[in-house]
């Protein structure tokens, strides 16, 4: 399909197709290029606008397909005086006409990108608004208690019914306790969207493939990267009831021979230093000691995996060995890999909620975590009506740029840019 956007669209699709169909009706049409040679005949659809997704005129040439064929349609149209769209250029003009707000335009990337069902969901929850109508409720709430504020600052504190004071003072908890869930529910939005990296180490023969395929064999499924990342060091992308936990192997960090290996290994090892959890490998007790292990970042949590329990007799099960959490498990027999699965859950931060999250992204969380932070402020400044009012101003702010009231060009150019073209 090729899909022309802007007030020249109607112009165009009556030059292609002979005709101007009437808006939102299939219309089968003789489309031709500039020598009025057949290119194909094809169905062409108008939606005037402003009922478009993008808000202006759009036309849709619904083609047989084939690049040959949709590439004849795309040059006709550039003669005709179109240009090729940039990524996400069409929900960026939505966005820019009012179609949508920002957190709604990335969740079209994110419902595109999703790799469960889950996240699926997740992000068409947030396209459909449900995540803006939370945060556009907030910042109204906001208004009204700035308002409250705002009107108690030219009279001293004994001035003021004590009744209106108790009034702000519940709006405020209420908007504390409001925010608080929805960061909780965003959070846990953005486990689903991101997942968890985790670096797989251990000597080999230790079973690392061995449990790999266990988990990915029975219920979790490998699913593709996440497209646009390069993602060329992680050995697999398991799905996690829909949280995709991303293994960085380390078997290939060994010394370097050549250049070309160095760059690679440099490049796993950075990925590592950003891992979320990471999980040694041992053979029964032997437990020999990880020579990797130093160069991990300590604050992540690691489990030390006893694998082969079936043969040494150990039962399967956690334990702490001081530092780490130790898991026992056989990944032939499969027993303890169901207690690995619940570590890996509880690392990438994942409480099993089932309905109402929506997909976020750092972005959101960033923004939601400022708000809170100002919130709390304001509860500190209760005294001086300024200083209060001012931190709600600079909450809501931090909200508005959720949806994007407040947007700088840049962040709109960072965020369209990983769309892809069409979309
Ligand atoms: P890797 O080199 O760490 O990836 O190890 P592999 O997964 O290739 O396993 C090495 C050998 O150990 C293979 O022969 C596996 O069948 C065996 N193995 C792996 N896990 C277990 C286990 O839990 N129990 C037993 N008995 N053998 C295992």
């Amino acid at each position: 399909m090729v899909r022309i956007s802007g007030p020249r669209a109607r112009a165009m699709v009556h030059a292609i197709a002979g005709r101007e169909p009437r808006p939102r009706e299939a219309t089968l049409a003789e489309l031709r290029d500039g020598h009025g040679a057949l290119i194909d005949r094809g169905i062409v659809i108008l939606f005037a606008a402003p009922h478009s997704y993008t808000g202006e005129d759009v036309a849709e040439l619904q083609a047989h397909g084939g690049p040959f064929v949709l590439r004849q349609l795309l040059a006709r149209c550039v003669e005709l005086g179109a240009r090729l769209a940039e990524p996400g250029e069409f929900t960026r003009r939505a966005f820019l006409n009012g179609r949508l707000d920002l957190a709604q335009a990335e969740s079209v990337a994110d419902l595109i990108d999703a790799s469960s069902v889950e996240a699926a969901r997740s992000a068409a929850r947030s396209l459909a608004g449900d995540f803006s109508r939370r945060v556009h409720a907030l910042v109204d709430g906001l208004i009204r208690l700035r308002a409250h504020v705002e009107a108690c600052i030219d009279f001293p504190e004994e001035e003021i019914d004590p009744a209106d004071r108790a009034s702000q003072r519940a709006q405020l908890a209420a908007l504390r306790a409001e925010l608080d869930e929805l960061f909780a529910q965003a959070r846990q939005g953005a486990v689903l969207r991101d997942g968890l990296t985790v670096v797989l180490m251990g000597r080999p023969n230790v079973g690392k493939s061995s449990l790999l395929n266990r988990l990915a064999g029975d219920d979790v499924a490998i699913v593709t990267p996440i497209a646009g990342t390069t993602r060329d060091h992680v050995r697999a992308t398991l799905s996690l009831e829909g949280v995709p936990i991303h293994l960085i192997d380390t078997a290939g960090l060994r010394e370097a021979t050549d250049d070309i290996e160095r760059i690679g290994i440099e490049r796993t090892w950075s990925a590592a230093q950003r891992a979320g959890a990471a999980l040694y490998v041992v053979d029964g007790e032997s437990g020999e000691p990880e020579p990797h292990l130093d160069r991990l970042p300590s604050r992540i949590p690691i489990a030390r995996v006893v694998n082969k329990i079936d043969l040494t007799g150990a039962s399967p099960g956690r334990s702490r060995d001081g530092l780490h959490t130790v898991l026992h498990l056989s990944a032939l027999t499969g027993a303890g890999v169901d207690g690995l699965r619940e570590w890996l859950l509880e690392a990438a931060g994942w409480k099993p909620a089932g309905e109402g999250l929506f997909m976020a992204r750092a972005r959101h969380l960033a923004a939601l975590r400022d708000a809170s932070k100002h919130l709390q402020s304001a509860v500190s400044e209760w005294q001086a009506f300024e200083l209060m009012a001012e931190e709600l101003r600079l909450a809501q702010e931090s909200l508005s740029a959720l949806t994007g009231e407040f947007h700088a060009d840049e962040l709109l150019g960072a965020i369209f840019s990983t769309f892809c073209i069409g979309k």
